[in-house]
């Protein structure tokens, strides 16, 4: 890895002045624009706003810059999912998806793809590795997985898919481009969901697509146009300022939650809770190979459901709803959403909160909880 975390930091937020001249603005202008002034040929300049937007391209060199790769906007991470399966899978293709991942990603193979002749077939990300990757022209991993936080070995992965001849994808939404970085360590494309950490506000959704192959960037590019599936100038706006200071909110909730997972899996209320930074977790020795860090996401599970439901609503720092990464600590009981998880099973993303305030809370309503 030739960049640091650290130098792709410092300079994300200096990416622009390059091309600045005096007077511009310093922060990046947002344009709101269906149509451009267009006399004469009509190549090498912004023609029509499905086509192209000048805050896309800056937002999209944010991106890229961080990914280390060419990178395509999209306006949710499942339009980013959704471009990566239409733009590359044809009729008689095969897919693999974790058994255990975001379920909307399975739901859209369930309903749109088998239709049009794409079959899929699940796996556990625990145990992704076994039964290999014969007959797959496309394998799709989350790690760590969303809710359980499973995690698979991404260099393994992208080897043994390479010798199968097919295209290895990583949904590396919980992770973000700080935490882990899949394309170094093999794998072909990134998709995520901005909508989380990336733009930690939670008042926007978007998505991309990132790879070093130049086939790839281009059939998802070619797909956003021809489908329609654009993000809006000022969700892309929104994005770019909320990845300015992506590297520090993402530094305190990694910090803060290897606080309080070590101090919850020491309550007495809390059973099965996983955290890939904890040394005894069946994740920590190849999340110490493969992550730069351990993520924000805790998860665990309290005794009944109505004591998971009591331990959310009552902490005082920390919202009951679903998605994650935003600013706020945020829970949910995963099984109103229909993952395979006990009913008193919960996800927690910490926020930025300082962490002693926000572990006195969650304490206090898990005491709150059991009486
Ligand atoms: C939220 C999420 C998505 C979908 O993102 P949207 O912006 O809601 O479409 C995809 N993958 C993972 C792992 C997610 O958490």
């Amino acid at each position: 890895m030739s960049e640091t975390a650290g130098s792709r930091a410092a300079s994300l937020a200096h990416l622009r002045s390059d091309g600045l001249t005096r007077g511009d603005p310093i922060p990046l202008p947002l344009t709101m624009a269906a149509i451009f002034h267009t006399p004469g040929d009509s190549t090498g300049f912004n023609q029509y706003g499905r086509f192209s937007n000048p805050t896309w391209d800056a937002l999209e060199e944010v991106l890229s810059h961080l990914e280390g790769a060419p990178t395509v906007g999209f306006p949710s991470g499942m339009a980013a999912i959704s471009a990566v399966f239409f733009a590359l899978l044809k009729a008689g293709d095969r897919v693999l998806l974790p058994a255990d991942g975001y379920h909307a990603t399975r739901a859209l193979a369930e309903r749109f793809l088998k239709p049009f002749g794409v079959a899929y077939d699940e796996r556990p990300t625990a145990t992704f590795l076994d039964g290999g990757f014969d007959g797959y022209s496309l394998v799709f991993v989350e790690t760590p997985s969303n809710p359980r936080l499973d995690i698979c070995d991404i260099a393994a992965v992208a080897a043994a898919t390479r010798k199968a001849g097919a295209r290895f994808v990583v949904d590396n939404t919980t992770m973000t481009p700080f935490g882990q970085r899949p394309l170094d360590l093999g794998a072909d494309i990134v998709v995520a969901a901005d909508t989380k950490a990336p733009n930690g506000h939670s008042d926007v959704l978007f998505g991309h697509v990132a790879s070093r192959d130049e086939a790839v960037v281009a059939a998802v590019r070619e797909w956003r146009q021809a489908a329609g599936a654009i993000p809006g100038p000022f969700e892309a706006w929104l994005l770019h300022r909320g990845l300015e200071t992506l590297e520090v909110r993402f530094d305190r909730m990694c910090s803060s939650a290897e606080t309080i997972a070590r101090r919850l899996q020491a309550h007495k209320a809390i059973t099965g809770l996983r955290y890939p930074g904890l040394e005894g977790d069946p994740s920590h020795n190849l999340a110490r190979a493969q992550m730069e860090r351990f993520g924000f996401l805790v998860s665990f599970e309290l005794a009944t459901e109505a004591k998971a439901e009591a331990f959310i609503d009552g902490c005082a720092l920390m919202h009951s709803t679903t998605s994650f990464g935003g600013v706020h600590t945020s829970a949910e009981r995963r099984s109103k959403r229909g993952d395979a998880v006990p009913p008193g099973f919960v996800r927690l993303s910490v926020g930025c909160e300082p962490v002693e305030e926000l572990w006195k809370a969650i304490e206090t309503s898990l005491e709150a909880a059991e009486r």
